[in-house]
């Protein structure tokens, strides 16, 4: 086999050291190592011999299924380019990802749950395959088992992942082999991660911390994924307890919810040496009470973006106690700098804007020239948008944000996205989306509305809101405004004084 530093050649490496050590946990079903790598190069073969090729977008719509590991990885191996979508997304912004990179294949469940758009929605896709019926193992059945596989450079784009943004369109981070590379060797070396662990995916695959920090995290390591979807506390705990496990990354939201389990220290968990979180700062309480019913598990902060393809800065084991604020120290290969005026550096204690560069930085967005001038800078730096500072010891800090986004247990809902599709309904004529704190959740939506006196249908605006925006992007509360919103000089609404005026209970509503 080739051994370049690409992300397949890692696979096929781990393939080759463990054929037999099982790769995939999913209910009843387990995948050794060989039989997953059979599976990714028949559905490869099957996209070539489909007449897709090199640099070709297939998207994948799946929940935390083998099928999913096998469509992506797959779709990478055929050397094009695996699109993982969020199943939890509407059709209208599938169909607007789909258009925007062009992608010539779907694979999904096709069920109620995780719905595609209509055929005419979605014109470039040249062949849908359904999971759920068997299509999609049928067509991967149906491959030519001689096919040639091309090779793949280390900066060629392999994967892309949408993230929303300022501009309220979600845009397409181009993954590429370096980036995935660094990200797992990262997750390796500083948890010392082997076959021998057990990791549980209990965040969504589709997105960056299911799909490096747990998925190919994993494979490349010879290790074991545990696949979960709709996480519950119960659920995760037992299936920790049954399967040993020994590691997971989650966001805090997901331990919030395991430490209000009342039998929580019923489960033998003595296995679990990584407690990773990431994705949103965990309370302290949370982290008191970690420490004492878990005291085996470490505890550990990993900060990144999908645009620096997970991790840029660990808490390694073990410095939780001395360092419990910190988002950990920048990987060896990561350049994460915190600026001020001009992008000058700041001197320790100094907050200033995160700016995060290094390998494992993304190739840009996919076809948004735009967005990549104003999200990077002239050295491939991603401008993270979020405030912090380095320590006298060199550990970092993350305080605060410049993006205007709700943190919602983890996932990012961009204020300005749900506010255009509010302003879309009619008899609204301002809107204005701010965060609440939340005890578990870290933060939830609340939506101002000004209606210059015309009456509307609450209901029929959330349920406008529900049929445009993905699920997780759920108005927590509605406030409706008499008066106009506060605006400062340049018309811009003033977010601070909406915050001040949540009520009491904005929290627990
Ligand atoms: P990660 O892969 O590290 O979990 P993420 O999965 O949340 O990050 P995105 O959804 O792209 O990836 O969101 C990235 C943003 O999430 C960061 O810019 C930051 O605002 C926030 N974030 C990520 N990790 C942390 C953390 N450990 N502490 C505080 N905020 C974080």
């Amino acid at each position: 086999h080739p051994r370049r530093p690409t992300l397949d050649a890692m696979i096929r490496a781990a393939v080759d050291a463990g054929p037999d050590h099982t790769a995939l946990v999913c209910g009843d079903t387990r995948l050794s190592f060989a039989a997953l790598d059979r599976a990714i190069s028949a559905c490869a073969a099957a996209l070539i011999g489909h007449g897709l090729s090199r640099g070709d977008r297939v998207a994948i719509l799946l929940e935390n299924t083998p099928e999913f590991m096998i469509a992506t990885l797959g779709a990478i191996r055929a050397g094009c380019v695996a699109v993982p979508m969020n199943v939890r997304q509407a059709p209208r912004e599938t169909a607007y990802i789909l258009s925007q990179c062009g992608a010539a294949v779907l694979v999904c469940e096709a069920t109620n749950a995780t719905p595609v758009p209509a055929p005419v929605d979605m014109p470039g896709i040249r062949l849908t395959l359904t999971a759920k019926d068997g299509g999609f193992a049928r067509f991967c059945d149906a491959a030519d088992p001689d096919t040639v596989f091309p090779e793949t450079a280390e900066e060629d784009c392999v994967c892309l992942l949408y993230t929303s943004g300022t501009t309220g369109r979600p845009k397409g981070a181009r993954l590429t082999n370096l980036g995935m590379v660094h990200s797992t060797m990262g997750f390796h070396t500083t948890f010392s991660l082997t076959e021998k662990d057990v990791a549980i995916l209990a965040v969504p695959g589709s997105h960056v911390t299911g799909l490096l920090a747990i998925l190919f995290t994993m494979v490349t390591c010879g290790g074991t994924s545990v696949l979960m979807n709709r996480f519950t506390a119960r659920e995760f705990l037992q299936l920790a307890e049954r399967e040993g496990m020994s590691y997971t990354l989650m966001v805090p939201a997901m331990y919030n919810l395991c430490l209000l389990d009342p039998d929580l220290r019923g489960f033998d968990l003595t296995r679990w040496r990584i407690a990773g979180f990431g994705g949103a700062p965990m309370p302290p309480s949370s982290i008191a009470k970690m420490a004492e019913v878990l005291p085996g598990a470490a505890l550990c902060n990993a900060y990144g973006a999908t645009e620096t393809t997970s991790p840029a800065s660990i808490l390694p084991p073990g410095l939780f106690r001395d360092h419990p604020r910190s988002v950990g120290l920048p990987l060896p290969y990561a350049d994460i700098r915190v600026v001020g005026e001009g992008d000058r550096p700041q001197p320790p204690g100094e907050v200033g804007e995160i700016l995060i560069g290094g390998p494992m930085v993304v190739a840009g967005y996919w076809d948004n020239p735009e967005a990549d001038a104003k999200e990077f800078d002239a050295e491939g730096r991603w401008r993270s948008g979020d405030l912090g500072y380095y320590d006298a010891e060199g550990f970092l800090h993350v305080v605060d944000r410049r993006k205007d986004i709700v943190n919602r247990g983890g996932y990012k809902i961009y204020c300005i996205e749900v506010e255009s599709i509010l302003q879309q309904f009619d008899g609204v004529l301002e809107a204005a989306v701010v965060a609440a704190p939340d005890p578990v959740l870290g933060e939830k939506v609340v939506a101002f509305i000004h209606t210059a006196g015309a009456t509307i249908d609450l209901e029929a605006l959330r349920a406008h809101a529900r049929a445009n925006l993905s699920s997780y992007k759920v108005l927590d509360r509605v406030i409706l405004s008499d008066d106009p919103l506060p605006r400062n000089a340049n018309g811009k609404i003033v977010k601070a004084d909406l915050r001040d005026r949540l009520p009491a209970d904005a929290a627990t509503a």
